[in-house]
């Protein structure tokens, strides 16, 4: 008996060791590490809201929705009150650093609204990885003097609140900032970080991928324009433009690309070209409850 307690507590220990040099590596690989998170550098100026604090209510949060969020506006009462609480929940887990001083309230709510919009579907939608929402003024100066409207390092999703505001205006060009920069952290957070895990994720990920292959083919040999140049940059600006205009342009994605549409609507669970039903329902066999216990014990 006691034998079989000690060779189950050394198995443990070799298991919990070997997952931890995996997890390392791969941080290390994205210059990202677990042990130690990166806390950015705050200036004076910066003004720093921290969710847990919550002076933004539930009621606010709505109005500021309703206002300038037409995803929103767009949704079922029900999968409204959804959205809502999903925000709400966001906002409390995440420090805003906002630069040069020019914040408004809205800015926390509409970021973090990004983040729910393109998560909808899922079950697991807070992205914990990334503790920092970031937003500029307008753009700014990134690594090598890079002028960005958003990026997504270590722990820190970073917007241009202009470019954001501007992505936001026009929900049919394609373009979509906070769509975008909240791909880049999705992808990071479940195919690399919880890759362990996220099995169903990576998979239907790794289909996205395929289908976007053949579509980035066809884009850089200028066959199809339905893209910007800027996506050809690499397969993970594809995957982040492919998101935007699948929310923005599905009738065109699902023209030009159907197999992308398709991969996309599974992983995402969600189907922008179906106007009464675009979040689909989960399509796990186990109770909720059950398969989510499951995936913490690493089946
Ligand atoms: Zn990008």
């Amino acid at each position: 008996m006691t034998v079989g307690i000690v060779i189950i507590l050394i198995y443990a220990i070799i298991l919990f060791l070997g997952n931890r040099g995996e997890r390392i590596e791969r941080y290390s690989n994205l210059g990202l590490n677990q042990e130690t998170p990166n806390h950015p550098a705050i200036d004076p100026t910066d003004i720093v809201y921290n969710g847990t604090s919550n002076s933004i209510g539930l009621g606010e949060i709505e109005a500021i929705l309703e206002k300038h969020y037409p995803y929103y506006t767009s949704l079922q009462p029900e999968l409204r009150e959804k959205f809502l609480a999903r925000t709400q929940t966001f906002i409390r887990k995440k420090i805003f650093i906002i630069k040069n001083g020019e914040g408004y309230r809205e800015m926390p709510v509409l970021v973090s609204a990004a983040a729910i919009q393109l998560t909808f579907g899922l079950d697991d939608y807070l992205l914990p990885f990334y503790k920092y929402i970031r937003i500029y003024p307008s753009e700014y100066f990134g690594d090598g003097f890079k002028v960005l409207a958003g990026n997504v390092k270590n722990n820190m999703i970073t917007v241009a609140w202009n470019h954001f505001l501007k992505g936001n205006e026009d929900l049919t060009d394609g373009s979509n900032v906070g769509l975008h920069e909240m791909s880049h952290a999705l992808y990071f957070q479940k195919v690399v970080i919880d890759a362990n895990y996220a099995r169903r994720f990576c998979r239907n990920y790794d289909d996205v991928l395929t289908a976007c292959k053949e579509a980035y083919q066809t884009e850089i040999a200028g066959q199809k324009n339905l893209y910007s140049a800027y996506a050809d940059t690499d397969l993970q600006e594809f995957w982040a433009e492919s998101v935007e205009i699948f929310f923005e342009k599905p009738n065109e994605l699902y023209l030009q690309y159907p197999s992308v549409y398709e991969a996309m609507k599974v992983l995402l669970h969600q189907d922008p070209l179906n106007k009464t039903h675009p979040v689909l329902e989960t399509a796990s066999f186990l109770p909720q409850k059950l398969a989510r216990l499951l995936k913490y014990t690493r089946i």
